[in-house]
């Protein structure tokens, strides 16, 4: 696989909408402060891809894909798991705030200053975004299940494999312990 070279700071999203310019690349997490902390290895990376256009209204868009992992706590064992991210978006590029008020609802903006793009904001941004309320193990790998009943009152077992079932919603859990 060919390396992804180095995302900038800074990028001249005004000049690359021009151009049509797809940017590529990866960044270390441990340099993005805010997400930081959740990085699983002092090597860990997020990489990203940025198509810049404008529109018809000459306004910059940023079409954006980024992919990284992180290590979060599992609200069951709370040991921690390694939670995948991959997350596209769409942003309108603003370069004030009177702009975003003109902007329709469906729009999620990001401001420029001077025309140039804070990168490593964007991707800290984006990250948040995705991240989960809260995280969990699969079931067949966290310790912590073996802390919750799997019977019901009539000792039926069934509830296992419904739990197993309902483990990618994150609510899940949460509505079950409010049910008993
Ligand atoms: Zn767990």
């Amino acid at each position: 696989m060919e390396m992804l070279k180095l995302l900038p700071k800074i990028l001249d999203a005004e000049k690359l909408a021009r151009k049509h310019s797809i940017i590529e690349g990866s960044l270390l997490l441990s340099s993005l402060n805010e997400v930081s902390q959740y990085k699983n290895s002092k090597d860990a990376t997020v990489t990203g891809s940025f198509k810049f256009y404008r529109d018809k209204n000459k306004r910059v868009f940023i079409d954006g894909v980024i992919n990284t992992e992180l290590q979060l706590t599992c609200q069951r064992c709370m040991q921690p798991v390694l939670y995948p991210i991959a997350s596209k978006f769409t942003l309108a590029c603003i370069d004030n705030q009177e702009q975003e008020e003109q902007l329709s609802e469906q729009h999620e903006s990001v401001l420029l200053n001077n025309g140039k793009l804070a990168v490593f904001d964007m991707l800290q941004e984006e990250i948040l975004l995705a991240m989960p309320i809260v995280a969990y193990h699969d079931v067949k790998d966290c310790t912590g299940i073996t802390n919750y009943s799997c019977k019901d009152k009539s000792g039926n077992s069934d509830r296992c494999s419904q739990k197993t079932s309902n483990s990618k919603n994150p609510f899940a859990i949460l509505k079950h312990l409010k049910c008993d």
